[in-house]
């Protein structure tokens, strides 16, 4: 509409704004709210549309990102004590290509400190809550722009999923979240947890959104040396064309115990509706599937225990003691600065890595997540993509699993094998449990297809509609 001249950035993003005021002091999604940037961001895509410029394909669109982007001048902290105070001396790769498409950034979200946890709870700022119940938490890490979007605060966000940050609180409110490829998407800027494991994923209203979005976001960036120097197809193009005839495979290990019936008779009647139309569906079988939640935990604190080292009071943010010694101020403004979650994952992580241990813990988790990469690939020998649910349940209420760590990360145990092997996977809703909560449905394709998995998910939202499905803020108290 702004590109046509039917409306103005600076009506929709004054619009947009009036929302955030209205409902976010009930969901705690926004951690800061850039009016006055978005006002005047707003303002130049109207002055540039009265001059005939031509206006980029997100002119005028709100965006919200996650605490853990880089943005030039403003505050990133990773939901993070240690990072008080800290101002981006520059602007993530990712973000910055949203905003040369002409996205305005209208708020900065709430997440887990430093992106671990699934709950959004571990958080400087106090826990998000779920839109369709604000007893529930939007999941995590990025819960707090997965709640944004969902609470129509903003059509876009960014997040990020090191282990299923976007997928997993996508489903938990409702709204489509897509991871692609490993190295698809510039992690420059992106403040790093796990860098083996960390993927920028956007959040949006529709799977023809996220695959707009996506194609902006891709493409090599020689400011991360992992990023990928491929073709990025037309994803939205493809978002129309049929899956008749298409193949899909059905992993039983993601069927286990501990599968919320209702959540698996949902994922079930959604595999029924793409075989509906035309896929033809197959068992295949991921026999590493069971060591994906330990690999998984091995590997992303080893990493994460490297990668958190440079917070030592001298570089970034918080400064503690140090009148007496480099070690005393060491020891302070880490003991200070970090919560406790990101601490537990420093002691794991700086265990495994330990001479005596690192073969023992590192280095059989790299080894189990060479043969977790060969289960999907075989399992692409027969199959286009593959079809799961996206998490065990729905969205679990508040402090439900905030003193049980294993369970908290049993959350994870659909969602993490994809960032293991780092091919795409999305999550769209696929319909409400009977207490009226978002279901997930998660689709995974081989590396660098994600032109396929964009097209099955977008298939199956035109034939279901559940993404339209809106949370009632106006009386929820
Ligand atoms: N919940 C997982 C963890 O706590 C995944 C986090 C993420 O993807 N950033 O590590």
């Amino acid at each position: 509409m702004v590109r046509k001249g039917e409306q103005s950035a600076t009506a929709i993003c004054a619009a947009f704004l009036d929302r955030i005021e209205s409902f976010n002091p009930k969901l705690n999604a926004l951690v800061e709210v850039f009016s006055t940037e978005a006002r005047q961001a707003a303002e130049a895509v109207d002055q540039a549309k009265l001059r005939g410029e031509t206006l980029g394909p997100l002119a005028g669109v709100p965006l919200v990102i996650k605490d853990v982007f880089n943005l030039r001048g403003q505050l990133s902290t990773c939901a993070s004590r240690i990072l008080e105070g800290y101002r981006s001396p520059y602007t993530a790769t990712a973000v910055q290509k949203l905003q040369d498409a002409g996205a305005i950034i209208i708020g900065r979200s709430n997440m887990d400190e430093f992106a671990m946890g699934s709950s959004t709870e571990h958080s400087i700022y106090g826990p998000s809550r779920n839109p369709f119940n604000l007893e529930r938490s939007p999941g995590g890490s990025s819960g707090g722009s997965a709640a944004a979007v969902s609470a129509r605060f903003a059509p876009l966000a960014l997040g990020s999923d090191t282990g299923g940050s976007v997928r997993q609180p996508a489903a938990f409110c409702g709204i489509p979240g897509f991871k692609p490829t490993y190295g698809r998407i510039s992690r420059y800027g992106l403040i790093a947890f796990a860098s083996s494991l960390d993927h920028v994923a956007p959040f949006a209203r529709s799977v023809e959104d996220l695959a707009l979005c996506t194609g902006l976001l891709a493409g090599e960036d020689e400011k991360d040396s992992t990023s990928l120097a491929e073709p990025v197809p037309d994803y939205l193009a493809g978002c129309s064309d049929s899956i008749e005839g298409l193949r899909i495979g059905i992993p039983k290990e993601y069927f286990a115990a501990g599968l919320d019936p209702e959540i698996e008779a949902l994922t079930k009647a959604a595999i029924q509706e793409l075989e509906d139309h035309g896929a033809s569906t197959q068992a295949v079988t991921l026999p590493h599937t069971r060591f994906a939640i330990p690999s998984y935990y091995l590997l992303c604190t080893s990493e994460a225990s490297s990668n958190l080292a440079r917070y030592d009071g001298v570089r970034y943010g918080l400064r503690r003691g140090g009148d007496r010694s480099l070690d005393e101020m060491y020891a302070e403004t880490r003991g200070e600065g970090f919560g406790s979650e990101v601490k537990l994952r420093i002691l794991l992580g700086t265990f495994c890595l330990c001479s005596g241990y690192y073969d023992e813990y590192y280095l059989k988790a790299s080894k189990i997540r060479t043969l977790m990469r060969r289960d999907f690939a075989s399992a692409f020998k027969n199959c286009d993509v593959l079809v799961t649910p996206t998490t065990p349940t729905s969205a679990f209420k508040l402090g439900e699993k905030l003193q049980d760590p294993l369970s908290m990360y049993m959350n994870d145990v659909l969602t993490v094998s994809a960032n293991l092997a780092g091919i795409p996977a999305i999550s769209v809703p696929c319909g409400f449990t009977s207490d009226g909560m978002p279901a997930g449905l998660q689709i995974l394709g081989p590396s660098l297809d994600e032109a396929r998995v964009l097209q099955v998910a977008a298939a199956y939202q035109k034939a279901t509609q559940h993404h339209l499905h809106a949370p009632d803020l106006e009386t929820q108290s």
